[in-house]
């Protein structure tokens, strides 16, 4: 199946990732609603349940993936009345007062209500979209039994929080080439302790705050400039939406600041990547830092916080998580919990993490390998249709 520019354009760029991305993340106050191009983004839902009802048949399970496609479901039961249809949402969902924002916040609901297991990560966004359906549609809501009466149907709305290829990783992670790649990458960072930042460029994911945290931590401790690198990766991500290319920018601006600032000959305080990495390098960056700083605005669960802790293989290092990242949830209290908008309070969670005992940081890490190995993708991807079906 294929949609034509135009279509894919005002459907993925203009309705997907303008609008409904930020606003599902509650950055519900800079979207343009008024002018949206909400049609393609019927039209669209409307070929894919097309091709789903060309490529399936009534008796078999369909899962469909995502904000994009919340319409489908809805398509699909009109069709087929039997088919067991499963839909689940990879971002956080907001409370009835964001999402009511949306004009066509019934047509939402009616969409994902076809379909019989609704999956969120948390409970928080499984307590939010219920409410959502009880403030804004005709159903029927349990809060207790979470589920959505439609007519004759009892739709469930369950948490099932999804995690990483765990055996994959690990193995990945103690690989020759990860080896081989980690002496490189220390050989060129003569000794440094390593903060670690990895996303994708996008305005949910705290970076400007973690910047100018890690700016108040040089400015207090004057030996760190020497001491410790910080290394952001940032992936390039939605580049014809304006509002990336105005945070790349700013981003920019602000990693010349900070390393105009606080330089020394030959030795840069922070070191910014904007480009893709393989999964070999990343994972033996993973493996070099002492902290990653994970410090989303928001984020539906955040799987760089659970490919750091399964790449350290040695059970140390420390994470550094925002207590509004889907994975504060699982990780109980053993990460250092940030507010991502409180830039002190970062720093000061940065300087306690490069001073942490190793005892304490080999018991946190200890115990969020076991929760990540624990949330494994498969057990995610079983559990969900093992609902879908039972
Ligand atoms: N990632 C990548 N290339 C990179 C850096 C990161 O493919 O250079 C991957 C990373 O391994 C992770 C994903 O990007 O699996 C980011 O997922 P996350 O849930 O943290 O955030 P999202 O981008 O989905 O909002």
């Amino acid at each position: 199946m294929k949609l034509e520019p135009k279509l894919r354009e005002g459907f993925y760029m203009g309705l997907s990732n303008a609008i409904l991305w930020p606003l599902l993340h509650g950055f519900a106050t800079t979207i343009a609603v008024a002018d949206a191009p909400w049609d393609d983004y019927v039209k669209a839902n409307e070929r894919f349940a097309k091709a789903t009802l060309e490529s399936s048949r009534p008796r078999d399970l369909v899962w469909i993936q995502d904000y994009h496609l919340m319409i489908v479901p809805g398509l699909l039961r009109k069709a087929r009345r039997r088919q067991r249809i499963g839909w689940f949402c990879h971002v956080p969902w907001p409370p009835p007062s964001t999402f009511g924002i949306l004009p066509w916040r019934e047509a939402i609901l009616e969409g994902l209500l076809g379909a019989d297991v609704l999956g969120f990560h948390t409970e928080e966004y499984v307590t939010a979209f219920l409410e959502c359906a009880q403030t804004y549609g005709p159903y029927e809501v349990d809060l207790d039994a979470r589920t959505v009466r439609v007519g004759a149907r009892t739709v469930r709305v369950i948490a099932a929080p999804i995690g990483i290829a765990t055996t994959a990783l690990d193995a990945l992670a103690r690989s020759e080439e990860v080896e081989d790649e980690l002496v490189r990458l220390r050989a060129k960072t003569g000794g440094r302790r390593i903060l670690l930042g990895v996303d994708r460029l996008d305005y949910t994911k705290g970076i400007i705050e973690r910047m100018r945290a890690f700016d108040r931590f040089l400015a207090k401790d004057k030996s760190a400039r020497e001491r410790v690198l910080f290394v952001q990766i940032m992936v390039p991500s939605r580049t014809d939406v304006q509002a990336y290319a105005e945070l790349k920018d700013e981003i920019d601006r602000l990693v010349g600041d900070i390393n105009g600032r606080y330089a020394t000959t030959g030795i840069v305080p922070l070191q910014y990547f904007y480009r893709n990495f393989n999964q070999r390098r990343l994972l033996a960056h993973y493996r070099a830092a002492d902290v990653a700083v994970v410090t989303p605005l928001r984020d539906g669960m955040n799987l760089v916080a659970h490919e750091y802790v399964a790449s350290r293989i040695h059970e140390n290092g420390v994470l550094v998580l925002s207590e509004f990242a889907g994975a504060a949830a699982f990780f109980d209290g053993h990460p250092l919990l940030v507010n991502p908008y409180d830039v002190d309070g970062i720093a000061t969670a940065l300087e306690k993490a490069l001073a942490m005992p190793a005892t304490e940081a080999s018991a946190r890490m200890r115990s969020l390998r076991e929760i990540v190995r624990g949330l494994d993708v498969q057990r995610w991807a079983d559990g969900f249709l093992e609902a879908l079906e039972s």
